[in-house]
């Protein structure tokens, strides 16, 4: 599975060592953006994708936030 959504990957990059990042799309431990992701997750209203990093074999998740947004029907579309 690919990166879910890098389109809100931050700018602010400055990775110090020794010190854990906790960017999106990114590895926290060496800041590589060469994860590899597992199977979604669900988590009441959260869903964490488990990674590994591809250069330094962190295995972590991203966790992600889900809020309701509306009803649609079963082709997706919204109903209002
Ligand atoms: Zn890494």
């Amino acid at each position: 599975m690919s990166n879910p959504d890098k389109a809100q990957e931050t700018a602010d990059n400055d990775i110090i060592n020794d010190e854990l990042t906790n960017i999106q799309g990114e590895c926290p431990k060496c800041g590589s953006d060469n994860l590899e992701y597992g199977c979604s997750k669900p988590y009441d209203n959260q869903i964490a994708y488990p990674y590994t990093c591809a250069d330094c074999d962190f295995e972590g998740s991203e966790r992600y936030c889900l809020s309701f947004i509306g009803h649609t029907d079963a082709d997706g579309k919204d109903l209002v």
